[in-house]
């Protein structure tokens, strides 16, 4: 560790040790990261991943689908920041995204140019690399849909290559880093895009505190039917149930919300384990998360 230190000093990178996860995530909960360091360029990123080959490594955006464990993470946090960040117009209807950009920003540069596509999406929080690894979307549209090509560090994926399924893509499996996105929209107006933004808004559910958005897929069968995750969680009784610094909302059962400043993430995981135990016991359904526990 002391090796990795006097590399990123020597290198100027900008980085932490003994970051906290409870201001790397949006639950607010988690131990202690032994370094965080923000890469700006590919070159810094190749150099870093060089330098802590055999290390525990985790790449994370806004940390708004993640739920850090309590014990301190031996290895190294990385962000995309700077170049990594960047949002390009490349011609009439395509833009460029780096993994790091946050999807907010990435929507707005895209309404700046009229272009129409991802105003489903308004009010995800969240980086590129985060949505598209986990495929975020809403309203029936995800981040997949916009896709044209994902770079990683290895290669360009296709939008095929990439596998988007219901909150799903390749890279939850292949743990490829990724780079950045290429996404194609289509042109419309201001006012067009102003009233359908406006409408998503007002349909969105706005939900406060801490918390991770949704911690479960919904439950799809075999014959295609969504069983919402919420409504099955709180069919066993369990909406609004609060323990040990945990609450599951009360006014979504699949939404649970950091309540106490000093929370354990195990009692969270354990919380999880109860929803899931409940709903299998009930309706022979496995819960799935859709949250990334580190
Ligand atoms: C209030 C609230 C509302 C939300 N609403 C929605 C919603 O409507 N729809 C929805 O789908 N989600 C929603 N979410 C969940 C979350 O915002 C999205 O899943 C978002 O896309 C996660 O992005 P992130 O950058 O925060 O990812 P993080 O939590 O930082 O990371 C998630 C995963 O992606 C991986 N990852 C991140 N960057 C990279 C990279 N460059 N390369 C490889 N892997 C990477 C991480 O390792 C981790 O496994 C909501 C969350 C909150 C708090």
């Amino acid at each position: 560790m002391k090796r990795l230190k006097n590399f990123l000093e020597a290198n100027d990178y900008s980085f932490q040790e003994w970051a906290s996860f409870k201001t790397l995530t949006t639950l607010g909960v988690g131990g202690k990261a032994r370094f965080l360091v923000y890469v700006r360029t590919i070159e810094e990123l190749e150099s870093l991943l060089d330098k802590c080959e055999g290390m525990s490594v985790v790449f994370l955006g806004s940390g708004s689908n993640t739920l850090a464990r309590d014990k301190l993470f031996k290895g190294i946090v990385i962000k995309q920041v700077g170049r990594l960040g960047e949002i390009k117009q490349i011609n009439k209807t395509s833009i460029y995204a780096g993994a790091g950009a946050r999807l907010a920003d990435v929507i707005k540069f895209a309404f700046s140019l009229n272009l129409s596509g991802l105003e489903e999406l308004v009010g995800i929080p969240g980086t590129i690399g985060g949505a598209i690894y986990g495929n975020a979307g809403a309203f029936k549209t995800s981040i997949g849909d916009r896709i044209v090509s994902v770079d990683t560090l290895k290669k360009t994926f296709t939008k095929e290559e990439c596998r988007f399924s219901y909150r799903s893509s390749v890279f939850k499996t292949n743990r490829e880093i990724i780079i950045g996105a290429m996404l194609k929209l289509e042109t419309s107006t201001a006012e067009e895009i102003k009233n359908k933004t406006q409408e998503v808004m007002s349909k969105r559910k706005k939900h406060t505190g801490k918390t991770a958005g949704s911690v479960f897929k919904n439950h799809i069968t075999k014959t295609g039917e969504v069983i919402s995750a919420g409504k099955l969680i709180d069919e066993v009784g369990l909406r609004g149930l609060e323990f040990r610094g945990f609450k599951i909302k009360n006014e979504h059962g699949n939404i649970i919300e950091t309540v106490k400043n000093n929370a354990k993430s195990r009692n969270m995981l354990k919380l999880i384990s109860k929803c899931k135990t409940k709903v299998y016991n009930k309706h022979n359904i496995m819960l799935d998360e859709e949250i990334t526990i580190i």
